[in-house]
């Protein structure tokens, strides 16, 4: 049970919100005394009856008197007024907090009523939770139970403050998140606002035809379900509308310009873009579903919005287990699912890539279990054995899983649909669907850059091709061969540059003979994989971040154990060991196929700018956001050049990391292909190199993960935002470097 939480509310407004709290404070017992100031004397006398108040005023100056929470639950634009008149009479300490459906205009009013040093107990909140009733009668005991409350505490505010709101909200079993005011405000704009100025328009639109009586009369449930929420209290809308009028108004360019698109392709019969968009956002829709019930498994893992390092005597030592290897974990998955027999897998990585591609297979009918502990156990359909998923595939934030996938689908007997998150709708897929039209497949992607949602139409015979690979991809490498698998004779694929080889070795690892001739790779179509088991080794890209980190800092000293050193990947400790890091490779053995080892690295010495050898630009691609912070902190420059894949990843990595570190006080100069990075450091000095920053990770999780470790030379703070994708491939990133001695704080 709760303890008695305060001596003396004062609720000012006490309708749908307000009551139910009220009501959840007095079921819970949650303060001594519950007061109350409304409008009318009626809702106070009601409010009384119902047991709700122990006394109703309505003047809000007698209510706050001696009240340690003042709660203000009243339409938004009435705030301004009532702390005005309130703020002579508020305790010292007092929490005071409101339930407005906007945050800025709340916490603009309060400036202008307390200045810029606000009460430190002054915390805005808004619970998610309500309905289109109001009154104290409409309010519910269990209104808030399992929605969320969004706490925006401010920079003024106390923490006790934020600690005692949080308990008084989960007393009433909500879930509360803290979020910053300016973020709150443009995602309930999207969320709430929009909709609910859709439903409003909706309704207005069709009540103003002349033959509205029928087109009530008759409407159907779609119809209901869209207005429903437009039977809500006009005047508290009024009041939101023009209170988040910028978020709201950029929200509503954002609908136009997509009604637009809709509104196009029906008037130019384009049948494949239009199911496009409804599959991608049907798909969409069933994942938020998915995610809100919990009821897959890419919904176990815990997400953070944003890391905040703080300027410290950071340490960087221990021995490390760093999570699987995400392309291994993929392959895993898809070769096991479509070999004859069982394959189990351990050290699969759980981040939410390799999940995506766990689910797409589980969608296409093959029974997985797991992920427990890295355990999978995957029980093969044999090469025909996939059968048509009922919706698109989502493929989340995973470039690899949709191209290497796309391989595969080319070839079955059903049609399917792959659609991804923002990020992945926006990179190049006609890399892949290219090779494989010519290959007999009928792929389609969408829109002029050829980006996802991308369409494939079953029951093709595919044909085997020698195809020269025009970029240095080892995803559009792999899903060629992997539609090679069922392709009449032989597939082969010879390639500007050796890229990671990842399939190959997995494919030979269960059964089919895969030939590597030089730069060129091939297989002959119609044989069958054989489950095994597959060790996954230590991802070095992920090991990357724990390189560098120990590279810059002074007298860290680190062991990565069981690394995939594949010689495809290992460009970064080749480019590492030139710049002059004290790096040394153990223990080197083989496992599941994959040559693994045990990685020591120690901060000695400062590390040196490098023209970076283009021959190893492919063998480091995926780590070069780290890259370019050991770059920083090098004496001299350091120039990057052949690298504009990078342009194209999660993010623009080039401008995105250029923006980041100028941000921090770099000198650095993008260049189409590349960078060029004025290091900042001198030999023997382990003085800060960084300045502090707000940073943009674009949801980038090597990028997030690669300001993060700049923390540790960093001489004030650094917040970094957008790094919930952190766990679509280093899910324990925050906890290692914590017990690494480097503290990064997350924050919802
Ligand atoms: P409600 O049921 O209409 O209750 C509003 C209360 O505020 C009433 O007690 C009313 O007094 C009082 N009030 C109205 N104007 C006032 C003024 N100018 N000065 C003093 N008191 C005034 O509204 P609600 O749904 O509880 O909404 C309250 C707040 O919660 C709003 O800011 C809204 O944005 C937010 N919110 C609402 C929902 C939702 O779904 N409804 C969800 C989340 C947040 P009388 O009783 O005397 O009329």
């Amino acid at each position: 049970m709760t303890p008695v939480l305060f001596e003396k509310v004062a609720f000012i407004g006490l309708g749908l919100i307000g009551s139910s709290l009220a009501r959840v404070i007095h079921a819970k017992k949650l303060a001594k005394l519950v007061v109350a100031s409304t409008r009318s004397e009626k809702t106070l006398e009601d409010a009384k009856a119902l047991g709700l108040i122990e006394a109703g005023y309505t003047d809000a100056i007698e209510a706050v008197k001696g009240a340690d929470l003042v709660v203000l639950a009243l339409p938004v634009r009435a705030t301004a007024h009532i702390l005005s008149t309130i703020q002579p009479y508020l305790n010292a300490n007092v929490i005071l907090t409101d339930v407005g459906s906007t945050k800025a205009n709340v916490v603009e009013a309060a400036k202008a009523v307390f200045g810029e040093a606000l009460p430190e107990g002054f915390v805005p909140g808004h619970p998610i939770a309500g309905s289109e009733n109001t009154g104290v009668h409409a309010g519910k005991a269990d209104l808030f139970a399992h929605h969320k409350v969004i706490l925006t505490p401010l920079e003024t505010s106390a923490p006790w403050a934020v600690a005692k709101l949080t308990q008084l909200w989960k007393a009433a079993d909500a879930e509360v998140i803290c979020m910053d005011v300016q973020k709150h405000d443009e995602v309930l704009a999207h969320t709430s606002h929009l909709p609910h100025l859709m439903a409003f328009n909706l309704v207005e639109q069709l009540a103003s035809r002349e033959d509205n009586l029928d087109i009530f009369r008759y409407a159907a449930g779609g119809f209901r379900d869209f207005s429903r929420i437009a039977a809500s209290d006009p005047q508290m809308w009024h009041d939101i509308f023009f209170s988040n009028k910028k978020s709201i108004l950029d929200a509503v360019d954002g609908f136009d310009a997509q009604l637009k698109v809709i509104r196009r392709i029906i008037e130019q019969d384009d049948s494949q873009a239009l199911m496009g968009l409804l599959e991608h956002a049907q798909a969409a829709r069933q994942h938020f579903n998915h995610m809100l019930t919990k009821k897959t498994v890419m919904e176990n893992v815990s997400v953070t919005q944003k890391f905040t390092i703080l300027p410290k005597d950071h340490q960087f030592k221990g021995t490390f287990s760093i999570p699987g290897d995400k392309s291994v974990s993929h392959r895993s998955i898809m070769f096991g699912a479509i070999a004859e027999g069982t394959t189990r897998v351990t050290g699969f990585l759980e981040g939410e890539d390799a999940l995506a591609t766990l689910q797409s297979f589980k969608d296409m009918g093959v029974k997985i279990e797991g992920p427990e502990n890295g355990h999978v156990t995957i029980h093969g359909v044999g090469m025909s054995g996939l059968k048509a998923p009922e919706k698109a595939l989502y493929m989340g934030n995973s470039g690899t899983s949709m191209r290497l996938l796309s391989g595969m689908l080319a070839a079955q007997q059903f049609d399917t649909v792959m659609t991804g998150d923002a990020s992945l709708s926006k990179r190049p897929m006609e890399r892949i669907a290219k090779p494989l039209r010519l290959m007999g497949a009928q792929i389609q992607t969408t829109g002029e850059k050829g980006t996802p949602p991308v369409s494939i139409t079953g029951k093709q015979n595919l044909k085997g091709i020698q195809y020269d690979l025009p970029m240095a991809s080892a995803q559009v490498k792999s899903g060629i061969l992997l539609a090679g698998l069922w392709a009449e004779g032989e597939t082969s694929v010879t390639e500007p540059e050796p890229t990671r080889d990842h399939t190959e070795r997995m494919l030979r690892a269960f059964g089919y003979e895969v030939k590597t001739e030089g730069n060129r790779i091939s297989l002959v179509g119609g044989g069958k994989l054989v489950g095994t088991n597959i060790q996954v080794p230590s991802d070095i890209s992920s090991a990357a971040f724990f390189m560098v980190g120990a590279a810059i800092c002074k007298d860290s000293d680190v062991t990565l154990e069981a690394v995939g050193i594949n010689p495809t990947r290992t460009g970064v400790i080749e480019i590492l060991k030139q710049m002059g890091a004290d790096i040394t490779v153990l223990n080197e053995r083989i496992a599941g196929g994959e040559p693994i080892a045990d990685i020591r690295i120690r901060g000695t010495q400062t590390l040196k700018g490098i023209h970076i050898p283009e021959d190893q630009v492919p063998l480091a691609i995926d780590e070069f956001p780290a890259l370019f912070v050991a770059a920083s902190c090098a004496e001299g420059q350091t120039v990057l050049t052949g690298a504009a894949e990078l342009r194209v990843k999660e993010s623009d990595r080039i401008q995105v990391m250029a923006d980041g570190l100028q941000a921090m006080g770099i000198q650095c100069e993008p260049t189409p292909d590349g960078i060029v990075i004025e290091g900042k450091g001198k030999t023997g000095n382990w003085d800060p190199i960084f300045k502090g920053a707000e940073i943009q990770s674009h949801h980038d999780h090597r990028i997030a993960m690669s300001f993060s470790i700049a923390g540790l030379r960093a001489s004030e703070a650094i917040t970094i935002h957008g790094t919930e994708t952190v766990a679509t491939s280093f899910p324990t990133f925050t906890q290692l470097t914590n017990e690494a001695g480097f503290s990064i704080q997350t924050l919802d």
